[in-house]
C-alpha cells in the first residue's frame, strides 16, 4: 500500500531509504535543514578550491552499482570513478613508511621491505579476510534481524570461529603480521568504527581487506560528485527534496506517528517518518523520548587549506602514525584526551582530480580524532585548533604561508550543522554489544512508523553501509507497515 512517507535529512542514508522507498511506490519527501543535501558528505566551495567536508576515500562501489541497477540505471552513467593506487601511505616519525595498492605484486613487495618475512602472513591475510568478508556480507550484514541468536545462528560453527568476533582487531592481526608496523597500519582502521584495534571485534579486518580487494576510488568532481549523482537519482524518480528545511520536531500521538513539524512552525502530516538524523539525536530532540546514549565514535577537528602550488611529498590519502601508537590510542579511547603524539589524517584529492583546485594549486583535508564533546569540559577550541595546526604543518612540513584558503571544523561544528550527537564523527561506535541485532534498531520499539537510517543504526558507519542501511530500513518498512 502507498505510503505518505517523510525523511528528515538528507545524508547518504536520508538519500538510499528514500530510493528504495520510491521504487516501492511511496510518496517521498525529504525535509534537509542544509541548502544542500549530503550531511556528513557535503562540500565547501571557496575561491576555485572545492573540499569534501568529510568522507574522503571511496571503498566497495559494488554497493552503489547496486544502489543504481535496483532503479534499473547504469551508475557510470551518474558518476564517474576514478581509481586511487597506490592507495593509502602510512607514515611514523622515524621516517618509515608503508604504501597500499591493490596490485597485488605491488602490496607483497611492499610489506616485504617494511617487515622482511612478512609475504607469507600478507598472503594469509587476504585468504582469511576474503573468507570473512564474504561471510560478513553474505549472511550477516545487510539482513534485519533482531534477534542476535537467530542472526549468528545463520553461520556453521567454523564458519562463526573464522569470523574472529571474539578476538580484537590487534589479536586477528597478530595472528598474520609479528612485527609491528603492518599491525599498527592496519588496526589504525579502528578509530573510524569508534574504538581502539585492542578493543574491537577481529571480524573488522574485512576494512583494510574490502580496501585493498575492491580498490579505493574519487568521482569525479570529488567525494560530492557521488553525493550529486545519488541525489540526481532520487529527483529523477520522484523524491521531492527540500533544501533549508529543518524539522523541530516529529510528531506522534497514541504511540504512532503522525508527521513532523517544521522549524519555520508547519506542521506536514505523514504515515512513517524515516529519521537520518543520528538516533540518540532523533530520540532526545525531535522525538522526545527517554533515550540511552551510546558508546560513540571520536571526534574530529578536519582542516580545509586551499594552497598554492603543489603540496611536496604527500600523495591523495596519508595518515600519519605515533611512534607510540598504542598510548595514541590509550590517549583518546580511555584517558579521553587529545594525544600527545598525534595521529592524523591528510587527503590532497587534487592530486587525482586536478578541477578540485585552481591550476597547479591543491586542496588539502586534514582529520585529527578528539574525544567527545561531553569529555572535553571547557575546552578552549580556538587556542586548540591553532596548536594542532602547528603540530600538522610541523609534521607534513607545509609552509602556512601558502594556504590562501582556510576552513577549519571543531566537533562542535559538526554536532550543530548535522547533529551529530557529542560531535560524534563517525556515529554509535561497532563494539560487540552495538553491532549486528545489537546496534540500535531501525525501528523505533516505542513509536510506531517512526524508522532510523544512517550511521547510528545497523548495519553501520561510512558510505556503503548508510547507502545498504537504506534499503534494509525500506525493507523494514515493507515487512511492518502493512
Ligand atoms: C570527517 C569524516 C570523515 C569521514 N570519512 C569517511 C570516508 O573516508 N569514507 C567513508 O565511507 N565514510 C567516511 N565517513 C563516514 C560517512 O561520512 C558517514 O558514515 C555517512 O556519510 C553518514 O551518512 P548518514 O546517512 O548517517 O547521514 P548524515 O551525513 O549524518 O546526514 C544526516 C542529515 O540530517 C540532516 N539533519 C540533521 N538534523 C536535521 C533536522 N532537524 N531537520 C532536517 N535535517 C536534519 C543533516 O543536516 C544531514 O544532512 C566520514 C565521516 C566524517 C565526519
Amino acid at each position: 500500500m502507498t505510503r505518505r512517507i517523510g525523511i528528515i535529512g538528507a545524508g547518504l542514508g536520508g538519500l538510499s531509504a528514500a530510493i528504495h522507498l520510491r521504487l516501492a511506490g511511496h510518496e517521498v519527501t525529504i525535509h534537509e535543514a542544509n541548502p544542500e543535501v549530503g550531511g556528513r558528505a557535503s562540500r565547501i566551495v571557496d575561491q576555485g578550491f572545492q573540499f569534501d567536508t568529510g568522507p574522503s576515500l571511496l571503498n566497495y562501489p559494488w554497493v552503489f552499482e547496486e544502489l543504481f541497477q535496483a532503479a534499473g540505471r547504469r551508475f557510470g552513467d551518474y558518476v564517474d570513478l576514478i581509481p586511487v593506487d597506490p592507495s593509502v601511505e602510512f607514515r611514523w616519525p622515524d621516517g618509515e613508511y608503508f604504501r597500499l595498492s591493490s596490485d597485488m605484486r605491488a602490496l607483497l613487495a611492499e610489506s616485504e621491505r617494511v617487515d622482511p618475512g612478512s609475504r607469507p602472513g600478507m598472503t594469509a591475510f587476504f585468504a582469511d579476510a576474503a573468507a570473512k568478508y564474504r561471510l560478513s556480507f553474505d549472511k550477516l550484514v545487510t539482513r534485519n534481524e533482531d534477534n542476535p541468536l537467530r542472526w549468528i545462528a545463520a553461520l556453521k560453527p567454523s564458519e562463526m570461529w573464522r569470523t574472529g568476533i571474539w578476538r580484537s582487531l590487534d589479536q586477528e592481526l597478530r595472528r598474520f603480521f609479528p612485527s609491528r608496523r603492518i599491525r599498527e597500519a592496519f588496526g589504525s582502521y579502528g578509530m573510524y568504527l569508534g574504538g581502539s584495534p585492542y578493543e574491537l571485534p577481529g571480524v573488522f579486518s574485512i576494512l583494510p581487506y574490502g580496501e585493498l580487494a575492491y580498490g579505493l576510488w574519487l568521482p569525479k568532481g570529488g567525494i560530492y560528485g557521488l553525493v550529486q549523482g545519488i541525489e540526481r537519482l532520487a529527483l529523477e524518480l520522484g523524491v521531492v527534496i527540500r533544501t533549508s528545511s529543518k524539522v523541530r520536531c516529529i510528531a506522534h500521538t497514541g504511540g504512532r506517528v503522525t508527521g513532523i513539524e517544521l522549524a519555520s512552525g508547519k506542521i506536514l502530516p505523514y504515515q512513517v517518518v524515516v529519521s537520518n538524523v543520528d538516533v540518540p539525536t532523533t530520540d532526545r530532540d525531535l522525538a522526545r523520548q527517554p533515550f540511552k546514549a551510546p558508546k560513540m565514535t571520536p571526534g574530529v577537528l578536519t582542516f580545509y587549506w586551499g594552497v598554492r602550488g603543489k603540496v611536496e611529498n604527500i600523495g591523495h590519502h596519508t595518515i600519519f602514525l605515533p611512534q607510540d601508537y598504542k598510548a595514541a590510542f590509550d590517549d583518546l579511547c580511555t584517558a579521553k584526551r587529545i594525544p600527545e603524539g598525534l595521529p592524523f589524517y591528510v587527503a590532497v584529492p587534487s592530486e587525482s582530480d586536478p578541477n578540485l583546485a585552481p591550476a597547479g594549486d591543491s586542496a588539502v583535508f586534514v582529520l585529527v580524532p578528539t574525544p567527545l564533546i561531553s569529555d572535553l569540559p571547557g575546552m578552549d577550541w580556538s587556542r586548540t585548533v591553532q596548536e594542532l595546526r602547528a603540530k600538522v604543518l610541523d609534521r607534513i612540513g607545509l609552509d602556512p604561508s601558502r594556504i590562501v584558503v582556510e576552513h577549519a571544523w571543531t566537533p562542535v561544528e559538526w554536532r550543530d550543522r548535522f547533529g551529530l550527537f557529542d560531535g560524534s564523527a563517525f556515529g554509535a561506535a561497532h563494539t560487540l554489544p552495538q553491532i549486528g541485532p545489537l546496534r540500535a534498531r531501525n525501528y523505533s520499539r516505542k513509536i510506531a512508523g517512526l524508522y532510523y537510517v544512517g550511521a547510528g543504526t545497523t548495519p553501520g558507519t561510512g558510505m556503503p553501509m548508510v547507502v545498504l542501511g537504506g534499503k534494509m530500513t525500506a525493507e523494514r518498512i515493507a515487512a511492518r507497515e502493512r
